[in-house]
């Protein structure tokens, strides 16, 4: 069979052309799905112009968290006391991360996405998720090496079939072209929930719970993490984490979560 190929020379201009069409095709392939599958509000399912994106109520309905905010624990403060200003936990007990970021507080909008995300396998919510947090991890993320979700614990995962977490470090790997590992951090030992326990019971609770095989510790060693969550409650298990990633060698472990209840590290 003879096959017929572009004459020499001529592939950069083939490839050239084919560059100057590609947004007029994206836009027309996305045009045609919005026409079979129309956009909706990914909260509340209402009509929309365009697609990956909230209706003005569920909009409203998002208590964005901004300035004055903790530098540390990036809890929102009752007042603006100045660019370093730290709160009271922070303060009392300086968690093991350098820096915690989170887009919102943990209630309406916010909670009822997250929610469908983990427990109703909404994962076309990733996308516009994954952009808040390139949005909220503005100043992080130029510092960091690499990103790192926080593991589940293997029974968890199982049952769960996915990782939120490490969905969301997925795509924002994507947007933000930083490495992304699913690998290096593990969660050999399950957990309870910290909310109800004691001091005592915090700390033995989260003793061990997150493990770094020593054949990973080269890729660690002086580097600066960007660990993902989805929702930060008091802040000890992604303060077990950092600890786990501190003692393997790294120079800076920061946070970055889509919601935060309220942070105050115990251990
Ligand atoms: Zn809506």
């Amino acid at each position: 069979m003879k096959h017929i190929l572009p004459a020499k020379g001529a592939l950069p201009g083939i490839l050239n052309q084919l560059s100057q069409i590609k947004p007029y095709l994206r836009s027309t392939i996305t045009s045609l799905g919005d026409f079979i599958l129309p956009p909706v509000c990914l909260n509340c399912l209402e009509p929309l112009a365009a697609s990956n994106s909230l209706c003005a109520d569920c909009w409203q309905n998002i208590s964005f968290i901004s300035t004055p905010y903790c530098q540390i624990t990036g809890q929102p403060l009752p007042y603006d006391c100045g660019p370093e200003a730290l709160s009271l936990s922070a303060i009392a007990a300086p968690p093991h991360y350098d820096k915690a970021r989170s887009t919102a507080l943990y209630k309406g909008t916010m909670r009822s996405l997250i929610h469908k995300l983990k427990y109703q396998d909404k994962h076309e919510l990733t996308t516009l998720l994954a952009r808040w947090l390139l949005t909220t991890g503005h100043e992080l993320l130029p510092e960091c090496d690499m990103l790192i979700p926080i593991p589940l614990y293997r029974w968890r995962l199982w049952q769960r079939r996915f990782n939120q977490s490490a969905l969301l470090a997925a795509r924002l790997s994507q947007l933000s072209g930083k490495p992304c590992n699913h690998t290096i951090l593990t969660r050999p030992k399950k957990t309870r929930q910290q909310v109800g326990l004691n001091e005592k019971q915090r700390k033995n609770n989260l003793q061990g719970a997150f493990k770094i095989d020593r054949h990973h510790l080269p890729y660690l060693e002086g580097k600066t993490i960007l660990l993902i969550d989805d929702v930060i409650t008091t802040g000890a298990t992604a303060n077990a984490a950092a600890s786990a990633l501190k003692k393997a060698g790294c120079n800076q472990v920061y946070l970055l979560s889509l919601a935060s209840v309220v942070i105050s590290p115990t251990i």
